[in-house]
């Protein structure tokens, strides 16, 4: 049998959208139901902003070892032990992790769900499959804030290429020998001159060099723009 909830706000999905809407609307006194069916944090904790700059952050430090020279340090080459660099990634998550936890979400009065949220009618959410629909909201606003997803473009041969997306690129423990990027905006630019501190040889396309702008130029020498 059913749940049944009436809340003034259901917000479905729990990323850095919903999760700031639901607690601001709690906060506020507001009744509010939160679903989200998978990580709660969504892209920017596990598969974006999060994880990109901890990689960042790893890059620079091997960046400045090479380019210690001019402060009057011995430049050195960084051994990079690629599997430890991806440890020290998901330890930041980790870190973070917390803020955006059920239980502290839970704490501003936000009734959260974890499951996949879909519309029964124009009122009404439900989450959980036929026939074990575990809970049914009628709300008087919904909030959709489902985000996005990476789209694999199409490429001839693509699908014989191990090929990664946001939602599988910090799960890399092994370094690849090269990269070829698609585009995308900050976040491609952000991948190229990191992983170029790596030393893999990374190509980003020429039809779009703006991608290689205000690069660090340290980084930036590396990286091959092609077509
Ligand atoms: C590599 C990278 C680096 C980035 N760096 C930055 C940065 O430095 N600064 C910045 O501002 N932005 C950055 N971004 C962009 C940023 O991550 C996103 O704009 C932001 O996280 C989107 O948040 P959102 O809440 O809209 O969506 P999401 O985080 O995608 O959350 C949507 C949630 O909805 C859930 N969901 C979907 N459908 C359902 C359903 N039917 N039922 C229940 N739940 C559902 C999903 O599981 C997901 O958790 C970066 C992105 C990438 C890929």
């Amino acid at each position: 049998m059913a749940e049944k909830l009436t809340p003034d706000l259901c917000v479905i999905g729990a990323g850095a959208a919903g999760l700031s809407l639901a607690a601001a609307a709690a906060t506020l006194g507001v009744p509010v139901v939160l679903v989200e069916k998978g990580r709660l944090g969504g892209e920017h904790l596990n598969t974006g902003c999060v994880p990109s700059k901890a990689m960042i952050a790893a890059g620079n430090r091997a960046e400045a070892m090479r380019a210690a020279a001019p402060f009057g340090v011995k430049s050195t080459t960084p051994t990079i032990e690629f599997d430890e660099v991806n440890d020290h990634i998901h330890r930041v998550i980790s870190a973070v992790a917390p803020n955006d936890a059920k239980e502290r979400i839970a704490g501003f009065g936000v009734r959260v769900i974890e499951g996949e949220a879909r519309f029964l009618d124009g009122k009404t959410v439900v989450v959980g499959p036929e026939p074990d629909i575990k809970f049914e909201i009628k709300a008087r606003r919904f909030v959709i804030a489902t985000g996005s997803r990476p789209i694999v473009p199409t490429i001839s041969g693509i699908e014989q290429v191990p090929y990664l997306t946001n939602e599988n690129a910090f799960e890399t423990r092994e370094r690849p020998k090269h990269l070829k990027t698609r585009w995308g905006e900050t976040p491609n630019k952000e991948w190229c001159t990191t992983n170029s501190a790596w030393f893999i040889a990374t190509w980003v396309p020429a039809a779009r060099p703006r991608h290689t702008s205000n690069r660090p130029s340290q980084t930036g020498s590396r990286i091959k723009l092609s077509r």
